[in-house]
């Protein structure tokens, strides 16, 4: 079980894989127990992708990591308190450039704007939480380890409040109060890559009332805990990677994870509480955590990029590059990702410092950004089908292919413009359809529409943000209104 105390320090990708075995978790998945995670066809690709944070660090280490002073060495950005506005501009250029390198969700962002916003709220709501968080936060620098931020709960009748829930357990609570720390239950609802993390912090999911004083509850769990239970997200698609075969899966080194976490009277330590109670606060913690989370959705801007060229490529090799109707399709795939990305960038670049001393991204235009994720992606992805073809849902499998009767009947009807191999157009397909219709699909359309909050969330943030007030005085200053 990993302790709070680092042993030693993970720095490679394989470092990292290294890191996640052997460590006994409950893991299922198609009704099985999955005996090693990190072996598991379907899960291994998630595992890769978080893999490539670390390697990124080691290539680039302005671009993923940054100096702390919490614990005066370089760190891995993910980790990383903010500490200027370019800190967290600089989150999102990270983030853009490992959506170009995995073409997936790379899950490290979640634990990167959860610490973010403690950090902030913690400090607010005074007493021993602050102190605690941040010897926590240099145990965790230090060892170079993996937090899930684990924030959606079940909700059960969404009508209802937590502690008005028919079965008191659908929002994660304390259910036993003891001298050195408390007992909590429940479950966190589609944890992006909880079992590739070392640790999980708990956070409450909404604004709560005095009444809900056992559910707002904040606290850090190791997730080799015995009390833990993960049930993997299924994905369209997912069981490919159980066939033995590689350009099927469109994108087979790399993929998102989401599973359920079931929490069964797991016992948290005080020094590892950071919220017990203080209901006020869990609305701060939850509007700054979205607040970075929702202008973190940048990521999706580099699957973009990769889904843009796999467009460009798919007409290439049809032969109709030079169509005009093709370019203009590209730029307008291209409008569309880089308007997802200037509001992100652009919320990053507005940051302002709290009371704690880190940076905050802008609120409204955090918003903007993660409202566009809601839509744009989907034309991106329609688009891409365009310029793909109907063979992007209807080509035959790779086995096909190579079966010796009908396979080389295949490749003669199959091929495109000469020159380039089947080969190479079946794989580009592939990966089209990987990110509009199968695996990676959940992190691109599905992930961009729900996670960090559903459309409406961010609606109800712009419009009181808005600041409609402002606006109709600019009006009637302008049209000559005087009264009141
Ligand atoms: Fe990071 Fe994007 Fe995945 Fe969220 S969806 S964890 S922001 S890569
Ligand atoms: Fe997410």
């Amino acid at each position: 079980m990993p302790t709070a105390t680092a042993s030693s320090t993970i720095v490679s990708g394989a470092d990292y894989i290294e890191s996640l075995r052997g460590r006994g978790l409950e893991v299922y998945f198609l009704g099985e127990r999955v005996s090693e995670p990190v072996d598991h066809p379907v899960i291994r690709p998630s595992i890769h992708a978080v893999a490539r944070t670390y390697d990124l660090a080691l290539e680039h280490p302005d671009l993923a990591t940054a100096w702390s002073s919490l614990s005066n060495r370089r760190v891995n950005r993910f980790l990383h308190v903010t500490e200027s506005v370019d800190d967290v501009v600089g989150q999102n250029r990270m983030q853009r450039r490992l959506g170009q390198l995995t073409g997936t969700c790379f899950q490290r962002c979640v634990g990167m704007d959860a610490i973010n916003s403690l950090y902030s709220t913690t400090f607010e709501i005074a007493g021993p939480y602050h102190e605690r968080f941040k010897q926590f936060l240099v145990k965790m620098q230090e060892a170079n380890y993996v937090i899930g931020g684990a924030m959606t709960d079940p909700k059960g009748d969404r009508g209802k409040a937590p502690a008005d829930q028919a079965d008191p357990d659908l929002f994660v609570r304390v259910v036993e109060r003891r001298s050195d720390g408390v007992v909590i239950r429940g479950a966190k609802m589609h944890q992006t890559g909880c079992l590739n993390s070392h640790w999980i912090l708990v956070m409450p999911t909404m604004r709560m009332r005095p009444a809900d004083k056992d559910y707002a509850i904040v606290g850090a769990i190791p997730v080799d805990h015995p009390g833990l239970t993960f049930v993997y997200g299924r994905q369209s698609c997912d069981t490919r990677a159980l066939e033995g075969v590689e350009i099927d899966l469109g994108n087979a080194r790399f993929s998102g994870q989401e599973a359920m976490i079931l929490i069964d009277d797991v016992f948290i330590p005080d020094e590892l509480i950071f919220m017990n109670g203080e209901t006020d606060f869990a609305a701060m913690l939850v509007e700054r955590f979205t607040s970075y989370h929702r202008r973190s959705y940048v990521c999706k801007t580099g699957l973009g990029d990769v889904l843009i060229g796999a467009a460009s490529l798919a007409a290439d090799y049809n032969g109709a590059a030079a169509a005009s109707h093709i370019k203009d399709k590209l730029v307008e795939m291209a409008h569309l990702n880089e308007t997802i990305y200037g509001a992100g960038i652009a919320a990053s670049h507005e940051s302002h410092k709290t009371a704690a001393g880190n940076y905050q991204p802008d609120d409204l235009l955090a918003n903007v950004c993660k409202h566009n994720v809601t839509r744009f992606p989907y034309e991106i992805a329609r688009i891409a089908q365009d310029i793909a073809g109907g063979l992007v849902a209807t080509m035959p499998s790779q086995k096909d292919f190579e079966n010796e009767t009908v396979g080389p009947r295949l490749k003669k009807y199959l091929q495109g413009r000469a020159g380039v191999p089947v080969e190479a157009r079946m794989r580009i397909l592939r990966l089209i359809e990987n990110m509009t219709l199968g695996r990676n699909a959940v992190g691109y359309l599905t992930e961009s529409m729900h996670g960090a909050g559903s459309p409406q969330a961010q609606r109800i943030q712009i419009q009181r943000q808005m600041n409609i007030e402002e606006k109709r005085q600019l009006a009637k200053s302008l049209a000559g209104i005087t009264e009141p």
